[in-house]
């Protein structure tokens, strides 16, 4: 089994679910009370927020490169960052240790589903800028988000409440609210393209087959990990 090394705290809500999901699939997949071999660097979200709300990804690259360092100094042989937003700077992460890249392993199972048009949720910088988006596009997916007034009543919730452990029946309305307006755009899916949305929001919440990218991410990696 490889050592799977995860940059964590982004935010710490959502690496509690990679780390038991984790865990779950390698258990699963050999039985017995094997567990997975992971280490986890988390990060201080509190450093990280105020580089993303500047634009200075180049600083953000670098922390998230400062973490992949540590995790491959504790003997880690792969690497996931637990969080879409961050996969902005994959390509300082994957400079160090070999990525296994969040969108990737998501296209993966909307392609198994037979799903090419997906509407997606996440943060603003996840919906608006061209890292996800396009390297979804490159396996042949195409998005569509929200308007602008969605955009940012989604990616308020995330910042201000789901990364704080804040769950309300008020803003599980206003998701279910989104994800019926994108259900109507011939979209055959909804990505929950930001790792905390799945402690929000289930399968109950949409008529559309909702695809959670944190549970995508974290089997993969472990199907990864045992992988020859
Ligand atoms: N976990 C979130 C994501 O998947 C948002 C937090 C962050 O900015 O990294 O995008």
């Amino acid at each position: 089994m490889k050592t799977i090394g995860l940059i964590g705290g982004m935010s710490w809500e959502s690496t509690v679910v990679y780390y038991q999901e984790i865990n779950r699939r390698i258990t699963q997949r050999l039985g017995g009370v094997h567990s997975a071999r992971i280490v986890v660097d988390s990060i201080d979200f509190a450093e990280l927020v105020p580089l993303q709300e500047r634009g200075d990804w180049a600083a953000a690259g670098e922390l998230l490169a400062d973490s992949a360092r540590r995790l491959k100094a504790a003997g880690a042989g792969i690497v996931l960052i637990g969080a879409n937003t961050m996969h902005k700077v994959a390509a300082n992460v994957e400079a160090v240790l070999p990525l296994l890249h969040i969108a990737d392993a998501t296209a993966a199972q909307l392609l198994a589903g037979g799903h090419n048009k997906v509407g997606l949720f996440g943060t603003r910088y996840t919906m608006e800028q061209d890292f996800y988006t396009g390297r979804l596009a490159e396996h042949g997916i195409a998005t569509r988000v929200p308007d602008s007034n969605g955009r940012d009543r989604i990616h308020r919730v995330i910042y201000d409440e789901l990364c704080k452990g804040i769950f309300t029946e008020a803003s599980r309305a206003v998701y279910r609210d989104e994800m019926a307006r994108l259900a109507t755009r011939g979209v055959s899916a909804i990505v929950l393209g930001c790792t905390e949305i799945g402690l929000l929001v289930s399968g109950d919440d949409c008529a559309l087959p909702l695809f959670d990218t944190a549970l995508i991410h974290a089997h993969a990696a472990a199907d990864w990990a045992l992988a020859p």
